[in-house]
C-alpha cells in the first residue's frame, strides 16, 4: 500500500525536551514534502519540561516568523497535554485551547497528578505494567481515565495510547470515534501494538499517523505506524493525514 504521508501532527522543540528548534523542524517538514505539521511540546506538569501558557506568545511569535518562510507548509501551534488522573483531567484548560490551533494528549509517567489518590490509582499501574500482569482493576482505572478525558476535553488527538499503561482499547477506541478525537499510531513508542490495535479496529475510530519527533530529522517519520497500516490492512478512510486530507478538530469547533 502506497501512504502518501501529507501532515505531522506530533513533534517537539527545545521549548520542552525536543533537540531541534521550530525552524529545524520546519526544513524538514518542508524538506519531506508535508503540507501541515504541529509543533506540539509537552505541557506545564511534565516536570522540569512542561510549557506554560506564559510561554505561548514567545512560541506564537517563533512560529510565525518561521511560517513566513515556507509558503507551502502550514505549521500549527500546539501542545501535548498530560492526562493526569482518573477523573480525566488534563492541564491545558479550554481557555488555553482557544490560544492553540490544536490540542492534542497522552498519558505520561513522569507528570504530577493534580489529586494524591491517582499515584495509587494510575501511576502504580504504570510503574507495574512491565513486571507485572495488569489486574482487570487497574485496566479498568486507565481505561476510565482515558474515556473521561475524551469526554471532558477537546482533545483533538489521543497520542500513544497503551503506552505505559494496559487499557482496553475497543472502549477507548469507541469513546475517540463517538466523541471525535483522532487515536495516534506513535512511530515512537510502537503503540498500539499487533495485537491491541484490533480492540481498535473493531471500533469506527480514526487514526493518525505520528512521528512524535523529539529530533528533527525524525520529522515525518512514521515507518512503525505505516507497518502497523499495511500488516492490518486498515482502509485508506481511516486514516486521517494522508493524500492531503485535513482533520476536523474538536477544539476548534
Ligand atoms: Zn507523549
Ligand atoms: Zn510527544
Amino acid at each position: 500500500m502506497d501512504l502518501n504521508i501529507t501532515a505531522d501532527y506530533h513533534s517537539h522543540t527545545t521549548y520542552s525536551h525536543g533537540k531541534g528548534s521550530i525552524a529545524d523542524n520546519a526544513l524538514v517538514a518542508s524538506q519531506k514534502g508535508l503540507e501541515i505539521l504541529a509543533i506540539t511540546d509537552h505541557a506545564v506538569r511534565h516536570p522540569f519540561i512542561g510549557v506554560s501558557r506564559k510561554k505561548y506568545d514567545a512560541i506564537r511569535k517563533d512560529l510565525q516568523e518561521v511560517q513566513s518562510h515556507y509558503p507551502d507548509l502550514t505549521l500549527l501551534m500546539g501542545i501535548e497535554a498530560n492526562i493526569l488522573g482518573m477523573d480525566g483531567d488534563i492541564d491545558v484548560t479550554d481557555e488555553d485551547a482557544k490560544l492553540l490551533d490544536i490540542v492534542i494528549a497522552g498519558y505520561h509517567l513522569t507528570s504530577f497528578p493534580y489529586k494524591f489518590a491517582d499515584y495509587f490509582n494510575i501511576t502504580w499501574n504504570a510503574l507495574t505494567k512491565y513486571t507485572m500482569k495488569s489486574t482487570k482493576g487497574q485496566i479498568a482505572r486507565n481505561t476510565a481515565m482515558y474515556v473521561n478525558a475524551i469526554k471532558k476535553h477537546k482533545i483533538d488527538i489521543l497520542t500513544h495510547p497503551g503506552f505505559r499503561l494496559d487499557i482496553d482499547y475497543k472502549e477507548v477506541g469507541k469513546v475517540c470515534a463517538d466523541y471525535g478525537t483522532y487515536v495516534e499510531l506513535s512511530s515512537r513508542h510502537r503503540t498500539p501494538n499487533d495485537s491491541n490495535i484490533e480492540g481498535l479496529l473493531a471500533t469506527d475510530c480514526q487514526f493518525v499517523l505520528d512521528s512524535d519527533a523529539h529530533k528533527s530529522v525524525d520529522v515525518g517519520s512514521v515507518e512503525f505506524a505505516k507497518s502497523l497500516v499495511e500488516k492490518h490492512a486498515i482502509p485508506k478512510e481511516r486514516i486521517a493525514n494522508i493524500d492531503g486530507k485535513r482533520l476536523v478538530l474538536r477544539s476548534k469547533s
